[in-house]
Protein backbone atom coordinates (compact mmCIF):
# COMPACT_ATOMS: atom_id res chain seq x y z
CA UNK A 1 0.00 0.00 0.00
CA UNK A 2 1.25 3.37 -1.24
CA UNK A 3 2.18 5.18 2.00
CA UNK A 4 3.79 8.34 1.21
CA UNK A 5 2.37 10.94 3.74
CA UNK A 6 6.11 11.20 5.89
CA UNK A 7 7.49 12.50 2.01
CA UNK A 8 4.57 15.15 1.68
CA UNK A 9 5.05 16.15 5.30
CA UNK A 10 9.14 16.42 4.53
CA UNK A 11 8.57 18.15 1.52
CA UNK A 12 6.69 21.13 2.72
CA UNK A 13 9.04 24.21 2.49
CA UNK A 14 8.78 27.49 4.08
CA UNK A 15 10.93 30.67 4.58
CA UNK A 16 10.66 32.40 7.67
CA UNK A 17 10.11 36.56 7.25
CA UNK A 18 13.92 37.26 7.48
CA UNK A 19 14.64 33.85 5.21
CA UNK A 20 14.06 31.84 8.54
CA UNK A 21 14.15 27.64 8.43
CA UNK A 22 10.83 27.54 9.74
CA UNK A 23 7.87 30.05 9.14
CA UNK A 24 7.16 33.08 11.04
CA UNK A 25 4.84 33.18 13.69
CA UNK A 26 2.00 35.25 13.04
CA UNK A 27 1.69 37.69 16.57
CA UNK A 28 -1.47 38.80 15.80
CA UNK A 29 -5.12 37.98 16.70
CA UNK A 30 -6.48 41.31 14.22
CA UNK A 31 -4.96 41.95 10.42
CA UNK A 32 -5.34 45.19 8.79
CA UNK A 33 -6.55 46.21 5.33
CA UNK A 34 -5.54 48.45 3.01
CA UNK A 35 -9.05 49.12 1.36
CA UNK A 36 -12.53 48.30 3.09
CA UNK A 37 -14.15 46.95 1.05
CA UNK A 38 -11.40 44.02 1.02
CA UNK A 39 -12.62 43.73 4.77
CA UNK A 40 -16.33 43.14 3.28
CA UNK A 41 -15.34 41.01 0.80
CA UNK A 42 -13.41 38.68 3.44
CA UNK A 43 -15.91 38.19 5.90
CA UNK A 44 -17.96 37.12 2.98
CA UNK A 45 -15.60 34.84 2.60
CA UNK A 46 -14.52 36.03 -1.10
CA UNK A 47 -10.76 36.54 -0.86
CA UNK A 48 -8.25 33.34 -0.62
CA UNK A 49 -5.23 34.59 1.15
CA UNK A 50 -6.63 37.21 2.88
CA UNK A 51 -6.33 37.05 7.15
CA UNK A 52 -9.38 38.68 9.14
CA UNK A 53 -8.97 37.63 12.89
CA UNK A 54 -6.68 34.56 14.19
CA UNK A 55 -10.30 32.35 15.55
CA UNK A 56 -11.01 32.23 12.16
CA UNK A 57 -7.56 31.38 10.55
CA UNK A 58 -3.90 32.37 10.52
CA UNK A 59 -1.19 32.08 8.93
CA UNK A 60 0.80 29.73 11.39
CA UNK A 61 -2.77 27.57 11.59
CA UNK A 62 -2.65 27.55 8.24
CA UNK A 63 0.92 26.43 8.05
CA UNK A 64 0.43 23.26 10.33
CA UNK A 65 -3.19 22.18 8.40
CA UNK A 66 -1.21 21.56 5.56
CA UNK A 67 1.29 19.24 6.95
CA UNK A 68 -1.94 17.48 8.72
CA UNK A 69 -3.76 17.00 5.47
CA UNK A 70 -0.58 15.56 3.79
CA UNK A 71 -0.57 13.19 6.73
CA UNK A 72 -3.90 12.08 5.78
CA UNK A 73 -3.88 12.54 2.47
CA UNK A 74 -7.27 14.78 2.28
CA UNK A 75 -7.39 18.27 0.70
CA UNK A 76 -7.38 20.20 3.53
CA UNK A 77 -7.27 20.11 7.72
CA UNK A 78 -8.24 22.73 10.53
CA UNK A 79 -6.45 22.55 13.58
CA UNK A 80 -8.51 23.24 17.03
CA UNK A 81 -7.25 24.01 20.40
CA UNK A 82 -7.90 20.37 21.64
CA UNK A 83 -8.94 16.94 20.37
CA UNK A 84 -12.13 17.47 22.00
CA UNK A 85 -12.51 20.77 20.29
CA UNK A 86 -11.89 18.91 17.03
CA UNK A 87 -14.55 15.96 17.60
CA UNK A 88 -17.45 18.39 18.99
CA UNK A 89 -17.13 20.73 16.04
CA UNK A 90 -17.49 18.00 13.46
CA UNK A 91 -20.10 16.13 15.52
CA UNK A 92 -22.41 19.14 15.51
CA UNK A 93 -21.62 20.32 12.16
CA UNK A 94 -22.84 16.86 10.80
CA UNK A 95 -25.79 16.49 12.92
CA UNK A 96 -29.04 18.57 13.83
CA UNK A 97 -31.92 18.50 16.57
CA UNK A 98 -33.43 15.07 16.02
CA UNK A 99 -30.77 13.17 14.23
CA UNK A 100 -29.13 9.67 15.28
CA UNK A 101 -25.56 8.57 15.41
CA UNK A 102 -24.04 5.34 14.77
CA UNK A 103 -20.75 5.22 17.28
CA UNK A 104 -18.50 2.78 18.34
CA UNK A 105 -18.61 1.74 21.83
CA UNK A 106 -15.10 1.81 22.37
CA UNK A 107 -14.22 4.90 22.37
CA UNK A 108 -12.00 8.08 24.06
CA UNK A 109 -14.00 8.64 27.81
CA UNK A 110 -14.38 12.46 26.38
CA UNK A 111 -15.88 11.49 23.13
CA UNK A 112 -18.06 9.23 24.80
CA UNK A 113 -19.45 11.45 27.65
CA UNK A 114 -20.20 14.01 25.33
CA UNK A 115 -21.81 12.11 22.67
CA UNK A 116 -23.98 10.24 25.63
CA UNK A 117 -24.46 12.79 27.70
CA UNK A 118 -23.96 16.54 26.31
CA UNK A 119 -25.85 15.31 22.93
CA UNK A 120 -29.13 14.67 24.50
CA UNK A 121 -29.70 18.89 25.24
CA UNK A 122 -29.98 18.16 21.56
CA UNK A 123 -32.09 15.68 21.22
CA UNK A 124 -29.66 13.83 19.04
CA UNK A 125 -29.50 9.52 19.84
CA UNK A 126 -26.55 7.42 19.75
CA UNK A 127 -26.26 4.03 18.69
CA UNK A 128 -22.67 2.48 20.37
CA UNK A 129 -22.45 -0.59 19.07
CA UNK A 130 -18.98 -3.37 18.33
CA UNK A 131 -17.73 -1.33 15.23
CA UNK A 132 -15.96 -5.07 14.14
CA UNK A 133 -19.26 -6.69 13.60
CA UNK A 134 -20.26 -4.99 10.61
CA UNK A 135 -23.55 -6.45 10.33
CA UNK A 136 -24.56 -4.43 13.58
CA UNK A 137 -23.19 -1.41 11.97
CA UNK A 138 -25.32 -1.68 8.99
CA UNK A 139 -28.65 -2.46 10.88
CA UNK A 140 -28.03 0.15 13.26
CA UNK A 141 -28.36 2.96 10.33
CA UNK A 142 -31.86 4.62 10.37
CA UNK A 143 -33.09 7.27 7.95
CA UNK A 144 -31.74 9.39 10.84
CA UNK A 145 -28.53 8.80 10.70
CA UNK A 146 -25.64 11.37 10.47
CA UNK A 147 -22.61 9.51 11.02
CA UNK A 148 -20.59 6.48 11.59
CA UNK A 149 -18.42 7.36 14.56
CA UNK A 150 -15.35 5.18 15.29
CA UNK A 151 -11.31 5.34 15.93
CA UNK A 152 -9.34 3.29 13.50
CA UNK A 153 -7.72 2.11 16.56
CA UNK A 154 -9.84 2.49 20.10
CA UNK A 155 -8.86 3.79 23.14
CA UNK A 156 -8.25 1.69 25.43
CA UNK A 157 -8.91 -1.46 24.23
CA UNK A 158 -7.34 -1.47 21.47
CA UNK A 159 -10.13 -2.69 18.88
CA UNK A 160 -9.33 -2.36 15.10
CA UNK A 161 -11.96 -0.74 13.02
CA UNK A 162 -12.20 -1.88 9.39
CA UNK A 163 -12.45 1.04 8.02
CA UNK A 164 -12.35 0.31 4.07
CA UNK A 165 -15.73 -1.84 4.96
CA UNK A 166 -16.95 0.94 7.35
CA UNK A 167 -16.48 3.51 4.60
CA UNK A 168 -18.12 1.11 2.08
CA UNK A 169 -21.44 0.89 4.11
CA UNK A 170 -21.68 4.66 4.65
CA UNK A 171 -21.33 5.63 1.33
CA UNK A 172 -23.89 3.37 0.79
CA UNK A 173 -25.94 4.93 3.21
CA UNK A 174 -24.85 8.12 1.90
CA UNK A 175 -23.54 9.56 4.96
CA UNK A 176 -20.16 9.97 6.24
CA UNK A 177 -17.57 8.08 8.00
CA UNK A 178 -15.82 9.87 10.69
CA UNK A 179 -12.36 8.53 12.17
CA UNK A 180 -10.57 9.63 15.44
CA UNK A 181 -6.80 8.24 13.79
CA UNK A 182 -4.94 9.88 17.14
CA UNK A 183 -3.58 6.36 18.13
CA UNK A 184 -2.15 5.38 14.45
CA UNK A 185 -0.74 8.41 13.10
CA UNK A 186 1.18 7.10 9.74
CA UNK A 187 0.42 3.84 10.42
CA UNK A 188 -3.02 4.10 9.20
CA UNK A 189 -4.14 6.45 6.33
CA UNK A 190 -7.48 6.41 7.50
CA UNK A 191 -8.74 8.83 4.80
CA UNK A 192 -7.02 6.93 2.16
CA UNK A 193 -8.69 3.62 3.58
CA UNK A 194 -12.24 5.38 2.86
CA UNK A 195 -12.99 7.94 5.74
CA UNK A 196 -14.40 10.93 5.21
CA UNK A 197 -13.41 13.17 7.96
CA UNK A 198 -10.27 11.90 10.10
CA UNK A 199 -10.19 13.31 13.47
CA UNK A 200 -6.62 13.71 15.58
CA UNK A 201 -5.77 15.00 18.85
CA UNK A 202 -2.34 16.06 18.42
CA UNK A 203 -1.56 16.24 22.16
CA UNK A 204 -0.75 12.96 21.70
CA UNK A 205 2.04 10.91 19.08
CA UNK A 206 2.18 14.40 16.50
CA UNK A 207 2.75 16.77 18.53
CA UNK A 208 4.91 13.86 21.03
CA UNK A 209 6.26 16.18 23.61
CA UNK A 210 3.22 16.33 26.25
CA UNK A 211 3.10 19.77 26.68
CA UNK A 212 0.36 20.98 24.91
CA UNK A 213 -3.08 20.54 24.01
CA UNK A 214 -4.32 20.61 20.45
CA UNK A 215 -6.63 18.97 17.40
CA UNK A 216 -7.48 18.80 14.09
CA UNK A 217 -9.97 17.70 11.18
CA UNK A 218 -8.85 16.70 8.09
CA UNK A 219 -11.06 16.47 5.56
CA UNK A 220 -12.32 17.84 2.37
CA UNK A 221 -11.67 21.30 1.76
CA UNK A 222 -15.82 22.13 1.42
CA UNK A 223 -15.91 20.52 5.25
CA UNK A 224 -13.12 22.51 6.39
CA UNK A 225 -14.65 25.59 4.95
CA UNK A 226 -18.13 25.06 6.27
CA UNK A 227 -16.01 23.99 9.71
CA UNK A 228 -14.85 27.81 9.69
CA UNK A 229 -18.00 29.67 8.24
CA UNK A 230 -18.39 32.89 10.29
CA UNK A 231 -22.61 32.24 10.04
CA UNK A 232 -22.84 28.74 10.95
CA UNK A 233 -19.48 27.10 11.41
CA UNK A 234 -19.28 24.86 14.55
CA UNK A 235 -15.42 25.14 14.51
CA UNK A 236 -15.61 28.73 13.95
CA UNK A 237 -18.64 29.48 16.16
CA UNK A 238 -17.00 26.99 19.25
CA UNK A 239 -14.30 28.80 19.41
CA UNK A 240 -11.64 26.44 19.86
CA UNK A 241 -8.96 28.18 18.18
CA UNK A 242 -5.09 27.03 18.56
CA UNK A 243 -2.35 29.59 19.51
CA UNK A 244 -0.10 30.47 16.59
CA UNK A 245 2.70 29.93 18.95
CA UNK A 246 1.38 26.36 19.49
CA UNK A 247 0.54 25.27 16.03
CA UNK A 248 4.03 26.42 15.25
CA UNK A 249 5.84 24.57 18.34
CA UNK A 250 3.27 21.56 16.32
CA UNK A 251 4.84 21.54 13.02
CA UNK A 252 8.09 21.19 14.20
CA UNK A 253 7.68 18.55 16.31
CA UNK A 254 5.33 17.16 13.34
CA UNK A 255 9.34 16.85 11.23
CA UNK A 256 10.06 13.83 13.29
CA UNK A 257 6.61 12.35 13.52
CA UNK A 258 7.67 9.17 11.34
CA UNK A 259 11.03 8.40 13.24
CA UNK A 260 8.72 8.20 16.66
CA UNK A 261 6.28 6.32 15.31
CA UNK A 262 8.85 3.62 14.29
CA UNK A 263 10.63 3.47 17.28
CA UNK A 264 7.14 3.63 19.49
CA UNK A 265 5.98 0.27 17.50
CA UNK A 266 9.40 -1.50 17.26
CA UNK A 267 9.57 -0.67 21.36
CA UNK A 268 6.12 -2.15 21.68
CA UNK A 269 6.06 -4.92 19.85
CA UNK A 270 9.54 -5.94 21.46
CA UNK A 271 7.53 -5.34 25.09
CA UNK A 272 4.19 -7.38 24.18
CA UNK A 273 6.13 -10.13 22.79
CA UNK A 274 7.83 -11.09 25.76
CA UNK A 275 5.06 -10.26 28.24
CA UNK A 276 2.76 -12.38 26.03
CA UNK A 277 5.79 -14.92 26.36
CA UNK A 278 6.10 -14.64 29.64
CA UNK A 279 1.96 -15.65 30.04
CA UNK A 280 0.99 -11.91 30.97
CA UNK A 281 -2.66 -11.49 29.10
CA UNK A 282 -1.49 -8.80 26.76
CA UNK A 283 -3.28 -6.96 24.02
CA UNK A 284 -1.61 -5.45 20.71
CA UNK A 285 -2.46 -5.16 17.77
CA UNK A 286 0.88 -6.41 16.54
CA UNK A 287 0.25 -9.59 18.48
CA UNK A 288 -1.39 -12.52 16.36
CA UNK A 289 -3.47 -13.07 18.88
CA UNK A 290 -4.86 -9.56 18.89
CA UNK A 291 -8.87 -9.94 17.29
CA UNK A 292 -7.93 -7.17 15.02
CA UNK A 293 -4.00 -8.31 14.00
CA UNK A 294 -5.48 -9.07 10.53
CA UNK A 295 -7.44 -6.07 10.30
CA UNK A 296 -4.52 -3.98 10.96
CA UNK A 297 -2.01 -5.40 8.82
CA UNK A 298 -4.02 -5.48 5.70
CA UNK A 299 -4.12 -1.74 6.11
CA UNK A 300 -1.34 -0.69 7.70
CA UNK A 301 1.21 1.46 6.37
CA UNK A 302 3.71 -1.35 7.13
CA UNK A 303 6.75 0.54 8.04
CA UNK A 304 5.23 2.55 10.76
CA UNK A 305 4.25 -0.89 12.68
CA UNK A 306 1.47 -1.30 15.13
CA UNK A 307 1.65 1.63 16.96
CA UNK A 308 2.63 2.52 20.65
CA UNK A 309 0.29 1.54 22.18
CA UNK A 310 -0.56 -1.35 24.73
CA UNK A 311 -2.29 -2.96 27.63
CA UNK A 312 -1.58 -5.74 30.40
CA UNK A 313 -4.15 -7.14 32.48
CA UNK A 314 -2.35 -8.07 36.12
CA UNK A 315 -6.08 -9.24 37.64
CA UNK A 316 -7.07 -6.21 39.92
CA UNK A 317 -7.12 -2.57 40.67
CA UNK A 318 -4.47 -2.82 43.50
CA UNK A 319 -2.03 -4.85 41.65
CA UNK A 320 -2.26 -2.54 38.74
CA UNK A 321 -1.78 0.71 41.43
CA UNK A 322 1.32 -1.05 42.89
CA UNK A 323 2.86 -1.98 39.49
CA UNK A 324 2.59 1.53 38.17
CA UNK A 325 3.78 3.30 41.38
CA UNK A 326 6.74 0.89 41.42
CA UNK A 327 7.60 1.14 37.74
CA UNK A 328 7.40 5.33 38.19
CA UNK A 329 10.03 4.56 40.98
CA UNK A 330 12.23 2.47 39.25
CA UNK A 331 12.42 5.83 36.52
CA UNK A 332 10.56 3.20 33.94
CA UNK A 333 7.93 6.30 33.05
CA UNK A 334 5.48 7.83 34.83
CA UNK A 335 1.96 7.20 36.31
CA UNK A 336 0.10 9.51 34.12
CA UNK A 337 -2.48 9.57 31.70
CA UNK A 338 -2.05 10.78 27.69
CA UNK A 339 0.08 9.03 25.24
CA UNK A 340 2.87 9.81 22.69
CA UNK A 341 5.64 10.97 24.92
CA UNK A 342 9.31 10.40 24.73
CA UNK A 343 8.96 8.77 28.01
CA UNK A 344 6.80 5.37 28.75
CA UNK A 345 3.20 6.43 30.14
CA UNK A 346 0.90 3.76 32.12
CA UNK A 347 -2.47 4.18 33.51
CA UNK A 348 -5.37 2.44 34.30
CA UNK A 349 -8.11 3.59 32.20
CA UNK A 350 -11.08 2.28 34.14
CA UNK A 351 -10.38 4.74 36.68
CA UNK A 352 -8.84 7.30 34.65
CA UNK A 353 -9.49 8.19 31.01
CA UNK A 354 -12.45 5.74 30.55
CA UNK A 355 -13.84 6.45 33.75
CA UNK A 356 -16.84 8.54 32.00
CA UNK A 357 -17.94 5.22 31.14
CA UNK A 358 -20.56 3.36 33.83
CA UNK A 359 -19.19 0.16 35.82
CA UNK A 360 -21.80 -1.74 33.97
CA UNK A 361 -20.77 -0.69 30.63
CA UNK A 362 -17.34 -0.93 31.15
CA UNK A 363 -17.60 -4.88 31.87
CA UNK A 364 -19.51 -5.09 28.80
CA UNK A 365 -17.13 -4.46 26.57
CA UNK A 366 -14.38 -6.16 28.41
CA UNK A 367 -12.24 -3.19 30.25
CA UNK A 368 -11.22 -4.88 33.13
CA UNK A 369 -9.86 -3.52 36.21
CA UNK A 370 -6.47 -4.47 36.62
CA UNK A 371 -6.11 -3.33 33.09
CA UNK A 372 -2.97 -1.13 32.49
CA UNK A 373 -2.58 1.00 29.19
CA UNK A 374 1.12 2.11 28.43
CA UNK A 375 1.79 4.32 26.03
CA UNK A 376 5.49 2.74 25.49
CA UNK A 377 8.36 5.62 24.86
CA UNK A 378 11.34 5.69 22.93
CA UNK A 379 13.91 3.83 24.88
CA UNK A 380 17.13 3.06 23.45
CA UNK A 381 17.34 0.42 24.74
CA UNK A 382 14.06 -1.50 25.48
CA UNK A 383 14.99 -4.79 26.46
CA UNK A 384 17.06 -3.21 29.86
CA UNK A 385 13.57 -1.45 30.20
CA UNK A 386 11.84 -4.82 29.53
CA UNK A 387 14.31 -6.39 32.29
CA UNK A 388 13.53 -3.60 34.39
CA UNK A 389 9.51 -4.11 34.10
CA UNK A 390 9.68 -7.40 35.32
CA UNK A 391 11.96 -7.07 38.37
CA UNK A 392 8.87 -5.34 39.32
CA UNK A 393 6.43 -7.72 38.27
CA UNK A 394 8.29 -10.22 39.76
CA UNK A 395 8.66 -7.92 43.19
CA UNK A 396 5.09 -8.16 43.18
CA UNK A 397 4.51 -11.84 42.41
CA UNK A 398 3.31 -10.87 39.44
CA UNK A 399 5.52 -13.09 37.31
CA UNK A 400 7.15 -15.85 39.22
CA UNK A 401 11.24 -15.61 39.16
CA UNK A 402 11.60 -18.48 36.62
CA UNK A 403 13.15 -16.44 33.95
CA UNK A 404 17.20 -16.25 33.95
CA UNK A 405 17.58 -12.59 34.32
CA UNK A 406 20.08 -11.65 31.53
C1 LIG B 1 -6.84 12.27 23.98
C2 LIG B 1 -7.80 11.80 22.98
C3 LIG B 1 -8.84 12.63 22.54
C4 LIG B 1 -9.07 13.99 23.09
O1 LIG B 1 -8.06 14.88 22.76
P1 LIG B 1 -7.69 16.18 23.62
O2 LIG B 1 -6.56 16.77 22.86
O3 LIG B 1 -7.34 15.71 24.99
O4 LIG B 1 -8.90 17.03 23.64
C5 LIG B 1 -9.68 12.12 21.57
N1 LIG B 1 -9.53 10.89 21.06
C6 LIG B 1 -8.54 10.07 21.47
C7 LIG B 1 -8.43 8.72 20.86
C8 LIG B 1 -7.65 10.48 22.44
O5 LIG B 1 -6.69 9.66 22.86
Amino acid sequence: MSHKSADKIQELQYFGEFGGVNPSISDSSTYTFISAKTMFDTFEGNTEGCYLYSRHSSPSNLYLGEALAALEGTESANVYASGMGAISSVIMQLCDSGHHIVSSRTIYGGTYAFIKNFLKKFNIQTSFIDITDLEVVEQSITAKTKMIYCEAVSNPLLEVANINALSKIAKKRGIPLVVDNTFSPLSISAAELGADVVIHSLTKFINGTSDCVAGAVCASTDFCLALKDVNDGAGMLFGSTLDSLRAASILKNMRTLHIRMKKHSENTLYLATQFEKDGLKTVYPGLESHDGHKTFKSQMNCEYGYGGLMTLDVGSLEMANALMEMMQAKNIGYLAVSLGFYKTLFSTPGTSTSSEISKEEQDEMGLSDGLIRFSIGLDNDIHKTYLEIKKCMIALGILRDIAVMV
